[in-house]
């Protein structure tokens, strides 16, 4: 039986809007998920005994059961015992490229690559929606990281749509080292704040659908408009994060001030992304921030828009 090793890449939202509350106590969303380049490497190797283990070169990503790589293979195993019977346990090595508690979806897509890379080692034969069932079991953001590319998530974002592949549009990324902001506190915060601006009422969730602005993003996708794609970049979660966390939006307007396409802060933070036509001015624009920021804790990457989810290395 043979190793694996799979690409898992981070995503940034084009578009989040918080449509209500739900009744199993998450939020509706719509959101624009988008995959990039930059990405993890997640490399699974069959070991003739019945454990699962899981290895990550970054410090503060925990090597035992919590790491979510670790609850993909778990998964796997309790629903199908007699493949991990017949084939034995799996160690699974991350190494880590995706900054983590980001808002990029880390953590997710290496339980998205394990899924994959499980099915091939194991020969369970599952086809793309019963992987995306399984993922959906252990994060909302786990399904689109199997699939990839750009789509619509709508429900807690598990419920895709595909839409037009983007890969002639690059973004420059920016966070502080030692800066998280915690999802559960985003969303926690929203609710306090903007309650009010949503039905929380189950019943009218129906409603709530005929509520979704992200129409014109949609169209602009379509189009593959990088200028107004830009424009339409959207996120509620900033209303509660940019506040609290002035260096976000200080950050954002720097990006701002080199005349990008568009600048926003992803999912629930802390990442700032811009995004540009090209890579030579993706680079430029985070080499004009950085010189302007000139702050120790800034860390930048540049990445393109990348249309396939968790592939194979070396394919
Ligand atoms: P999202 O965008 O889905 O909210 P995120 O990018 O903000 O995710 P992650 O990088 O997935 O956040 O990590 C959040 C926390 O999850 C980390 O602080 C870490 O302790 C834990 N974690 C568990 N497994 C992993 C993993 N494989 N990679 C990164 N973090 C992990």
């Amino acid at each position: 039986m043979r190793s694996y090793s799979l690409i898992a890449p981070a995503k940034i939202n084009l578009y989040l809007e918080i449509i209500g509350d739900r009744p199993d106590g998450y939020h509706e969303l719509a959101m624009i998920l988008q995959s990039i380049s930059l990405a993890d490497q997640i490399d699974i190797e069959p070991i003739g005994i019945d454990t699962i283990s899981v290895r990550c070169d970054h410090a503060e990503v925990p090597n035992d059961k919590t790491n979510l790589a670790y609850r993909a293979a778990a998964l796997l195993a309790e629903q199908f015992p007699d493949a991990m019977a017949q084939f034995g346990g799996v160690a699974i090595n991350i190494t880590k490229n995706i900054p983590i508690a980001a808002g990029l979806a880390g953590g997710s897509t290496d339980a998205a690559a394990v899924l994959v890379g499980l099915d091939l080692m194991w020969q369970l034969g599952l086809t793309q929606s019963e992987l995306e069932e399984l993922a959906a079991q252990i994060g909302s953001d786990v399904p689109f990281c199997i699939q990839g590319g750009t789509a619509l998530a709508t429900g807690r974002g598990e419920e895709l749509s595909p839409l037009t592949n983007l890969d002639h549009l690059y973004v420059v990324l920016a966070k502080y080292r030692n800066l998280g902001i915690s999802t559960v506190w985003a969303y926690k915060t929203y609710r306090q704040q903007f309650s009010e601006t949503y039905v929380s009422e189950v019943q009218d969730l129906q409603t709530r659908q005929h509520r979704v602005h992200s129409g014109p993003m949609v169209s602009a996708i379509m189009h593959r408009n990088g200028a107004e794609i830009g424009k339409l970049l959207h996120n509620d979660l900033e209303k509660v994060a940019l506040p609290e966390y002035p260096q976000v939006l200080e950050l954002r307007q720097a990006f701002e001030s080199q005349g990008v396409l568009g600048t926003m802060m992803s999912g629930s933070g802390p990442t700032v992304f811009a995004l540009t036509e090209s890579e030579t001015e993706a680079l430029r624009v985070l080499e004009a921030v950085k010189t302007q920021m000139a702050h120790p804790e800034l860390e930048f990457w540049t990445a393109k828009f990348v249309s396939t989810g968790i592939r194979l290395a070396h394919s």
